[in-house]
């Protein structure tokens, strides 16, 4: 287990590494479950992503309250997070993101979203698109109240993934190693999803629900360690290894 600061400390990091792989940009946002206090979460306070720092982080209740230390305004969409840490007790970490080659699939029909590639199996098999004008009617397509939230979360279900028409989508873990994982190779798989429809008639062979379940157990330890302890390198973030199964080179900071 990390400590609590070594979890807002990975925090900072996951803003970082989304950042780098381009699934946030100066938007977008990625918050983790208070493990000591499951009704609280931690999510920085309304800022690039890129440029979070410790200080920036702040604890929030379920409905965007600010627990404690305040260093800023919050994010407007804290809403999506509070949302479904309420509804959902498995999941510990939840990105909200506007991933440029994942919205093209929220306002596609014919052309799904579905994982092709092994690596983006967690994305799974079946994902719903959240139409905010449903229920909202007309807006500005931000998520800025907990009926908007908790509305989304239901459009989740007990899912991994729900796109966003128009805006982008919501991807959730049990962990924020994990979190991360999931959304970089969605964006990957959406990249790569793109340019096989675009070689044929669009008919593709996308992995089937076996194969999905196949990977799941795959992306567990070692997989989302081998992927963090890089991703850390790559933004100089220190690495708070979670694996005893490493091998030779790797840090055991925590035990
Ligand atoms: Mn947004």
């Amino acid at each position: 287990m990390l400590s609590l600061t070594q979890l807002k400390d990975d925090l900072v990091t996951a803003n970082r590494v989304l950042a780098h792989h381009h699934v946030v940009d100066s938007f977008g946002h990625v918050s983790v479950r208070n493990p000591e206090n499951p009704k609280h979460f931690f999510l920085s306070r309304a800022r690039a992503p890129n440029c979070v720092e410790a200080g920036d982080i702040t604890e929030f209740t379920f409905d965007g309250q600010i627990v404690g230390h305040n260093p800023g305004k919050p994010y407007s969409e804290r809403f999506i997070h509070g949302s479904i840490y309420e509804a959902r007790p498995d999941v510990m970490a939840v990105v909200h993101n506007h991933s440029p080659n994942v919205v093209p699939f929220t306002v596609q029909t014919k052309k799904k979203m579905r994982p092709i590639m092994h690596m983006c199996a967690p994305i799974g098999t079946d994902i719903p698109t959240w139409d905010i004008a449903h229920k909202f009617g007309t807006t500005n397509l931000l998520v800025t109240s907990m009926e908007m939230g908790r509305d989304l979360a239901q459009s989740l279900g007990n899912r991994t993934v729900a796109l966003m028409r128009g805006h982008g989508s919501v991807v959730v873990a049990k962990s924020l190693r994990e979190v991360v994982f999931t959304s970089i190779y969605m964006e990957i798989n959406a990249d790569m999803l793109i340019k096989a429809y675009a070689l044929g008639d669009g008919d593709i062979q996308p992995m089937s629900e076996g194969e999905v379940d196949a990977n799941a157990g795959g992306r567990a330890g070692f997989t989302l360690e081998r992927g963090w302890e890089n991703w850390c390198k790559i933004t100089e973030r220190p690495y708070y290894s979670l694996d005893w199964n490493m091998g030779p080179g790797f840090s055991k900071t925590d035990k």
